[in-house]
Order: structure tokens, then C-alpha cells, then sequence
């Protein structure tokens, strides 16, 4: 059985940004890698919470950050998080200037757009965990 890959995204608001990270989260663990991804709250990785902190202390996981801040890559950093990977949902929006997502609270057509992208990236970068094709 193959081991789990937690998908760590960051809990931005204010900007679609966020929302974009969260929601390629939830099409990869719930749909398109469903029993070979989970999540978890970023902000208990923040307070500390051991339970979670051992998660991904065992575990391989990806970080899927808003911006260049980076909260969800540098908080698995100090949990020692086994962080194989991480995305930037800003970057995505630089190869792809033809999408401009507007809304936050809910994703409009562009937004929806972007994150289907993001996800699919993060499930080939599971695939190619998962056979090895990258250090893990
Ligand atoms: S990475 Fe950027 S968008 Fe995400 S929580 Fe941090 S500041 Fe907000």
C-alpha cells in the first residue's frame, strides 16, 4: 500500500490566492489522488499541536503556498516536516496572465480554472513521488 503524502496548504485570506491553494487541496485529496493524500490545518502545525506535528514528521508532504511568504512551506520547515515539494499559487498566476480571478470567498470561472491546474500539477508531482522519480 503506498504511504501517505499530506497536502499542506496555506490558510491565506483577503485575496483569491488562498483560496486557489485550498481548494486544488481538495480536488487532489478528495478526488483526483483520493486515498493517497490527506490534509490538515495549517494553524494546528502553528500552536504546536503534537498530534499533527508527528503527521507530518511521518509523513512525506507537499506545502501550497498563496504568495511568496511561503507560510505553509516555512511552518512544515519548523514542525520538521518531511516536506518533499512546494507550490506557489503566485507563480501559477504568472504563467497563466490570461487568468484573473476576482472573487475570494468564491472562486469565479478563472479561479476554478487555475486551481484544477495547481491540482493536476500536485497529482503528477504525487505520481512521481510515488514511483520515485523525485527524492522523497
Ligand atoms: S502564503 Fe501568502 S496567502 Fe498564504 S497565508 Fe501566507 S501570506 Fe497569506
Amino acid at each position: 500500500m503506498t504511504e501517505l503524502i499530506f497536502i499542506i496548504p496555506c490558510s491565506g485570506i483577503g485575496k483569491a490566492f488562498g483560496t486557489i491553494s485550498r481548494e486544488a487541496t481538495y480536488q487532489v485529496v478528495e478526488d483526483l489522488r483520493k486515498g493517497e493524500t490527506d490534509t490538515l490545518c495549517l494553524s494546528l502545525l502553528v500552536i504546536g499541536d503534537e498530534d499533527s506535528n508527528h503527521l507530518v514528521q511521518s509523513h512525506r508532504c507537499i506545502a501550497i503556498d498563496g504568495c511568496p511568504l511561503e507560510c505553509a512551506k516555512k511552518n512544515l520547515q519548523l514542525a520538521g516536516a518531511k516536506l518533499t515539494t512546494n507550490f506557489r499559487v503566485v507563480d501559477l498566476l504568472k504563467e497563466h496572465q490570461n487568468l484573473k480571478p476576482k472573487n475570494i470567498t468564491f472562486l469565479d470561472q478563472e479561479g476554478r480554472e487555475l486551481a484544477k491546474l495547481l491540482a493536476d500539477q500536485i497529482a503528477a508531482k504525487i505520481d512521481e513521488l510515488n514511483r520515485g522519480e523525485i527524492d522523497s
